[in-house]
């Protein structure tokens, strides 16, 4: 058995970005940036209105005489409109500020009579002014290779009048179900024995949530020849499967024969972590590479080593930096006496309530209802116990 950390490490030793493709914005959403980007137009692009209001002379706003209103500048093409002493210009949020103005006064602060305005209260230079460039200036940065496209930055891609970034492949992934027992959910009542089939649609559920919305979902019954058939087809149309099931050492449990029948040699099986013990990891390398993680069959324990194991190396792939892998570590208080009298560090499931974990119903691998109402995992180490108010490290679940 390895560490936690040991099977991280050959994993993203394993794997390697995606080609990147120039995409639309829009499609580019939750993808990784294969370039870095640097300004050319800049925002606010020109001095402009804040506010509904006038322009002005600041120096005249607090004689309370009255200003003429010798014209009016909306939103869009810029009028050229030049301020003259004694005046003022009607403007709008959004509209580029005529020559001479050094403020916007709001038109709440303002009596109009005819065309003419006097201000209630005096004004300083600068109010209400948005001046060219105060966000962002050409030549400087905007995005850099390896940061996630969120609505927020296509946006700013966007300010700068692209509409297409060059962004990492998503990786084809097939999900694959183990287990003559599983039953697909909406195809009738189960016989005796059976269970409905939930890591599937979980699985893909994480993989939608980390921006691969597409994916493939298979079953496999546990037989060796349909196990090796399935591997062998999934591997060569797929760059990841992720299968569920069938790991571990009991005598229905295919995935370790058949890998030995294909010539594959795991990298990895079995890691010191509860749950998720059996956990295996494979690279196929042909004339295309395809990685293969074998999840343990319990829901908890794939849902565990997913998050350990399987999302660090996906956003390797996707093309995620370092610092956009974003840990979701937050530290945590215990709300009641916590023990791990294991020999492996356990992520027990439980609720976060003003930073204060409470560990929520079962606490064993195939305890659905708990991982359900679960908010946060909580890390207890080998043998670590914890007093209620102690300090731990929590995984924010969404
Ligand atoms: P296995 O790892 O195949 O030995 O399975 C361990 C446990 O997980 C067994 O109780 C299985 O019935 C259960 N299990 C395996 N696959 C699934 C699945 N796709 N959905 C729900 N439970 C599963
Ligand atoms: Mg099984």
């Amino acid at each position: 058995m390895i560490s936690e950390s040991e099977a991280l490490e050959r994993i993203l030793a394993a794997v390697v970005p995606t080609q990147a493709m120039p995409e639309t914005l829009f499609a580019s959403l939750d993808r990784y940036a294969a370039q870095d980007v640097t300004a050319t137009v800049p925002i606010p692009a020109f001095d402009q209105s804040s506010m509904d209001g006038y322009a002005l002379f600041a120096a005249e706003s607090g004689s309370k005489t009255a200003l003429r209103v010798t014209g009016e500048q909306p939103a869009g093409l810029d009028r050229r409109l030049k301020l003259e002493p004694g005046c003022a210009i009607r403007i709008f949020t959004g509209a580029p500020l005529p020559a001479g103005a050094d403020a916007v006064i709001m038109q709440e602060d303002v009596r109009r009579d005819d065309d003419h305005i006097v201000c209630q209260e005096p004004f300083i230079a600068g109010e209400n002014i948005r001046r060219a460039g105060a966000d962002l200036c050409p030549g400087q940065f905007v995005m850099k290779a390896g940061e996630k496209i969120t609505p927020g930055r296509m946006a700013v891609l966007a300010s700068q009048g692209l509409d297409q970034i060059n962004a990492h492949a998503l990786p084809r992934i097939a999900v694959l179900s183990t287990g003559d027992e599983l039953v697909h959910p909406g195809a009738g009542p189960l016989q005796a024995g059976q269970i409905y089939n939930t890591n599937g649609l979980m699985l893909r559920g994480m993989l939608a949530r980390l921006g691969i919305r597409e994916s493939t979902h298979v079953h496999c019954r546990d037989d060796l020849q349909a196990t090796v058939e399935t591997l062998r087809r999934l591997m060569d149309e797929y760059d990841v499967v992720l299968l569920s099931g069938g790991v571990s050492v009991g005598d229905h449990d295919q995935i370790k024969p058949a890998l030995k029948q294909l010539s594959i040699e795991p990298q990895l099986w079995r890691v010191r972590v509860k749950p998720g013990k059996p956990f295996l990891f494979a690279s196929r390398r042909e004339s295309r590479v395809t990685h293969l993680f074998g999840l343990p069959g319990n829901p908890v324990s794939s849902f565990v080593t997913f998050l350990l194991f399987v999302r660090p190396a996906l956003l390797k792939i996707m093309g995620a930096s370092d610092m956009a892998v974003k840990q979701r570590w937050l530290p945590a208080v215990a709300g009641t006496a916590l023990e791990n009298p294991g020999d492996r560090p356990h992520y027990l499931r439980g609720t976060l309530t003003n930073g204060q974990f409470m560990p929520f119903g079962l606490q064993q691998s195939h305890a659905l209802l708990s991982l359900s109402r679960s908010e946060a995992l909580l890390r207890l180490e080998a043998g670590q116990s914890l007093q209620a108010g102690e300090m731990a490290q929590a995984w924010l679940l969404d």
